[in-house]
């Protein structure tokens, strides 16, 4: 048996149950053994691959969306350059190369990162490019105008599950069935001052003939908060890009790994698990810091009006067949409706002053 199932099997021995939160915290986040604490997880040799690892013009487009942000909000030298879960550091390099093609100073780099094995490779990847910094949490982040970007990092929070049956809330967590092996089961809460407000006001929209479920990750508001207040406080503009939808109902809880779908409680440690980002949630939040947040769109209606398509032409000029059609493969995956271009979707976050100005990708 592995160690992250010893100490989750004490725990359910201890206790009884275990909330799906508590569960996903440890799997994804244990300081020795959670899955964000492995080696090679991102990339095509490991479970899952996202955007910037498919292209280059993944980072390439989003980094000349923020440095038009920086022209427009006239930032100079005040800004800085925020990435939330930047994983192999392959976005913020591809950004750095197209940030040095503009007359742009580069803003020093703040890289948000739990674990300790992803920052060793960001490490080696950026700082001979950039002034690099690591924070573990937003709230050391410095207070000035940011320009941040966040790219597969909400999914990765930990959630809560709810639902109201009969009249009584309760939540999901991990009991033990008849024959000791883990399930998925509903526990009986109390809901006390720590419920959130933000759930009472979806539970006026919950389809409770079908029991529907409530997705929500409590670390989305305060990381999300803390980056509007800067913007707000300061200016600059966020990007985040992530596959979700614009309300929190229904089950999106999902595990993969070595790019096979398996069920979240078979190998906790071994294998990603995420959930569909509320849009709704991170536009609530924005609002409640006086920032505009505009869409959400989907990723393929975003880089195509950035341009990839374009981009992905100058590259492939002259160049050989065979990077001719890895750029046709590349620009497939990052917009096809069926690969990420539509369950993908872009959110931008700006200052109120700037939320009736047009904005690329977002029109
Ligand atoms: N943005 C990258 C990686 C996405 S994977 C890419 O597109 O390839 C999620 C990343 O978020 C990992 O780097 C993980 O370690 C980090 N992460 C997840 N939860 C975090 C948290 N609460 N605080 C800081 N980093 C976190």
């Amino acid at each position: 048996m592995s160690a992250l199932k010893a100490i989750i099997n004490a725990h359910l021995t201890a206790n009884g149950a275990m909330t799906l939160h508590d569960y996903m915290a440890l799997a994804l986040y244990h300081p020795q053994h959670g899955y964000y604490h492995q080696d090679q997880v991102i990339g095509q040799d490991g479970d899952f691959i996202t955007a910037p690892e498919i292209s280059q013009m993944f980072g390439e487009l989003t980094g000349l969306w923020l440095a038009h942000q920086y022209q427009l909000q006239h930032l100079e030298d005040k800004a800085i350059l925020v990435e939330l879960g930047p994983g192999r550091g392959t976005l913020m390099a591809d950004l750095i190369r197209a940030w040095r093609q503009t007359s742009l100073p580069l803003p020093p780099i703040h890289l948000l990162e739990t674990s300790a094995s992803l920052r060793a490779i960001q490490q080696e990847r950026l700082t001979d490019l950039a002034e690099v910094h690591w924070h573990d949490d937003v709230s050391t982040l410095p207070d000035q105008p940011v320009l941040m970007i966040a790219n597969e990092f909400f999914d990765a929070l930990a959630i809560r599950q709810y639902r109201l049956f009969q009249n009584q809330w309760q939540e999901r967590g991990i009991q033990y069935d008849n024959e000791n092996n883990w399930v998925l089961d509903w526990l009986d809460i109390e809901t006390s001052d720590a419920f959130p407000a933000f759930l009472y006001d979806q539970a006026q929209n919950l389809n409770r003939d079908k029991d529907q479920m409530i997705t929500y990750a409590p670390a989305l508001a305060p990381i999300t908060k803390a980056i509007c207040q800067r913007i707000a406080d300061h200016g600059g503009a966020g990007l985040i890009i992530d596959y979700g939808k614009s309300d929190g109902f229904g089950d999106s809880l999902q595990a993969v790994m070595q790019h096979q779908s398996v069920d979240p409680l078979a190998h906790p440690g071994e294998a990603d698990i995420t959930a569909w980002v509320d849009f709704s949630h991170l536009s609530q939040m924005a609002e409640q810091c006086h920032c505009a947040a505009l869409g959400p769109v989907p990723q393929g209606q975003f880089l195509k009006s950035l341009g990839l398509l374009e981009r992905a032409e100058q590259l492939g000029k002259g160049a050989e067949p065979e990077l001719r059609r890895r750029l046709v493969s590349e620009v497939d995956r990052l917009v096809n409706p069926a690969q990420m271009g539509q369950a993908f979707k872009v959110m931008a976050i700006l200052p109120d002053a700037y939320a009736k100005t047009p904005q690329p990708g977002l029109e």
